[in-house]
């Protein structure tokens, strides 16, 4: 019988940063059906489950920020290592730690989910911008916490403009182009 080839070729990190609101958490799984449905290895990272489990207990000081978002990156490396797209839906909201990431790892695409902090705050989905408004909240990205955009993002999604539709279809575009896909299917 003929021995089955041992496939380890590298995946990629694909890095879904921007504020609470604009549009991660829905990409990042729109992505993922879409790359399984071509047959890749995908694996979400979302930063909200992250928190309830890896990062239990850290807060969202900018060394715990930090701390949690080195965490995600170093799951995301062991994934794409072994031949995972792994997609990460998480703030971010420094540039240092990201670039940190993309220096270390190998095949990091950074996403910045873009969306005005109006749009955000209107869309609410989880009513976090309503309590951070009201004080209840603190350090609360956008409100009263920075966020640091990328500078060099390797794709932007308007999703103020764009559909959900076209968001997935532009990042699975990238990295079909990038030859990412072909690498990991
Ligand atoms: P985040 O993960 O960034 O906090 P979510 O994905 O949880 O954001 O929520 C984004 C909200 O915005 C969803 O309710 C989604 O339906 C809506 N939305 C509207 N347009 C878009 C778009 N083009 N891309 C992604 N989300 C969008």
């Amino acid at each position: 019988m003929k021995e089955k080839a041992i496939m380890n070729h590298q995946g990629t990190i694909l890095w879904l940063t921007g504020l609470s609101g604009a549009g991660k958490t829905t990409i990042a799984n729109g992505v993922a059906q879409e790359l399984q449905k071509r047959g890749c290895l995908v694996e979400v990272l979302d930063g909200d489950l992250i928190r309830t489990h890896l990062s239990q207990g850290l807060g969202f000081s900018k060394k715990d920020r930090d701390t949690n978002v080195r965490r995600i990156g170093f799951v995301a490396n062991l994934l794409s290592r072994n031949g995972v797209v792994a997609i990460v839906a998480a703030i971010s909201p420094y540039r240092e730690i990201r670039d940190e990431l993309r220096q270390t790892t190998t095949n990091f695409v950074e996403v910045y989910i873009q969306a005005p902090l109006a749009v955000c705050e209107s869309r609410d989905v989880k009513g976090l911008y309503a309590k951070a408004k009201a004080g209840q909240i603190k350090h609360f990205t956008g409100i009263s916490d920075p966020y640091e955009e990328p500078l060099n993002p390797e794709v932007i999604c308007f999703t103020d403009r764009f559909t959900i539709e076209e968001c997935v279809y532009q990042v699975v575009s990238y990295l079909d182009y990038q030859g990412h896909i072909r690498h990991n299917c």
